[in-house]
């Protein structure tokens, strides 16, 4: 009987200390509460079939998606290896109101937000209507483009270019006026 009481006392402990880890490792991580189910962050990666919108002619892959425990909608988060800026960047935020939107059409259900995880610090980015909006006008843009035989350069931003893999082709890069 004695022990049946100790193995009681000692598994209760064993939970109390991973309910306690799990708590720590949400916190440092910056996710919601909520079970991951679909992760392509390296070691994690689960083999999982890219997100895909006929409907809006998109496809992508978050990197992860968990339920949230207050809606029960699935959450897109987006992990990005910089530190975080003083506000999210555009055009990250734009891949996540992506995400948001493949997610909707997927499940049938509008997530309220999605989450841009830095290395430093994450955002909630509400799911708004004008957000989605500006994800369907540059979905819209990017088709147009496709077929068009000229694209201009939608920036001025001689790094961006810099960083840019097709620069030697471009016609108008800014990395060799920068
Ligand atoms: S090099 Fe050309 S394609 Fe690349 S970012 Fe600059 S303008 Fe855009």
């Amino acid at each position: 009987m004695f022990f049946l009481v100790f193995l009681a006392l000692l598994l209760l402990f064993a939970a109390g200390l991973m309910l306690r880890r799990a708590a720590v490792l949400r916190k440092a991580t910056g996710l919601p509460q909520g079970e991951v189910v679909y992760d392509d962050s390296g070691a994690r990666r689960e083999v999982e079939e890219p997100l895909l919108s006929r409907r809006y002619g998109l496809v992508g892959r978050p990197d992860y998606l968990v339920r949230s425990e207050a809606t029960d909608d699935w959450i897109p988060v987006e992990v990005k290896s910089a530190r975080a800026p003083a506000r999210p960047y555009d055009s990250h935020v734009l891949q996540l109101g992506a995400y948001c939107l493949l997610v909707e059409d997927r499940y049938g259900r509008r997530p309220d937000y999605g989450l841009l995880r830095y290395a430093d610090a994450s955002f909630r980015i509400p799911f708004t209507d004008a957000l989605r909006y500006q994800v369907l006008d540059a979905a819209d843009a990017i088709r147009r483009a496709r077929t068009a035989p000229n694209v201009q350069r939608s920036h001025a931003e001689p790094a961006r270019c810099r960083a840019c893999g097709y620069r030697d082709g471009c016609g108008e890069s800014l990395a060799r006026n920068a």
